[in-house]
């Protein structure tokens, strides 16, 4: 597996907690979906990474929360152009078929940065037919809402009025069930992931089409 020190080509801040860190490719190969270990030089301490940026593009991209007292993210907020970061992988199996079959129709569900696979997908496969949920806590992380048309993208704003709806994803996809014959996606914390696949279980959707990812 890849792992190299590569060099930091931008660290954007898209609200008082996300940034985007971009950082030089450098051959290195992956999925759409996969993830890699981002750390440090000479810490020793890395942490997991999803793929933000697609499969195609020149630079590697990552959509980062920085947690406070955080180990790893507030250093990452930090770099800054011509910094060198280690990258190790990448790996993982959250990522969409090899060959995607026609008529094939996804329901993407994520809080926060868990959206960051989502971009990557969409990113790598432009006629890919999605809806993406997007759940935030605040309006200001509207960060990703120019990245897809209207119809295809909701923000749902939890603890403000805001966005596209008010209140979670998972009260989104109560009130308005999206089917059982689609693939969904699930990305984030852990307590969403088991609420959303209980919603969906209800709603008669088969386990074998929900996969999920958890962050934390
Ligand atoms: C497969 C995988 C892919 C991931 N991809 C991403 C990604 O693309 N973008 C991203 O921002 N994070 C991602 N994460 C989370 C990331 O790996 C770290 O856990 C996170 O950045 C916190 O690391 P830290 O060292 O700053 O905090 P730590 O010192 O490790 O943790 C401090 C505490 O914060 C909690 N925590 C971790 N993440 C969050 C969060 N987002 N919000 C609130 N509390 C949190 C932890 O549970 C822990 O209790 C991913 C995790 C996994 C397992």
């Amino acid at each position: 597996m890849h792992k190299a020190l590569h060099k930091v080509l931008g660290n954007e801040s898209l609200s008082s907690s996300t940034f985007k860190l971009q950082i030089e490719r450098d051959g290195l190969e992956f999925r759409a979906g996969q993830c890699v270990n981002l750390g440090l030089p000479n810490t020793g301490i890395n942490r997991e990474y999803s793929s933000y940026s697609g499969e195609q593009e020149a630079e590697l991209a990552f959509l980062i929360r920085e947690v406070e007292d955080g180990d790893v993210s507030p250093a990452l907020r930090r770099l800054k152009y011509g910094d060198s970061i280690e990258i190790d992988g990448a790996y993982g199996l959250f990522t969409l078929p090899e060959s995607i079959p026609e008529n094939n129709s996804n329901v993407f569900i994520a809080t926060g940065t868990g959206i960051a696979p989502f971009h990557s997908f969409v990113r790598t496969f432009p006629e890919l037919d999605y809806l993406i949920l997007h759940g935030t806590r605040l309006s200001e992380e509207n960060y990703e809402s120019g990245h897809y048309t209207t119809e295809r993208y909701v923000q749902c704003v939890s603890q403000e009025n805001g966005g596209c709806f008010k209140g979670r994803v998972s009260d989104y996809l109560r009130e308005n069930p999206q089917g059982t014959d689609k693939h969904y996606y699930l990305c984030g914390n852990r307590n969403m992931l088991n609420e959303v696949y209980d919603i969906l279980r209800e709603q008669e959707v088969s386990g074998s089409n929900i996969m999920s990812e958890v962050f934390f």
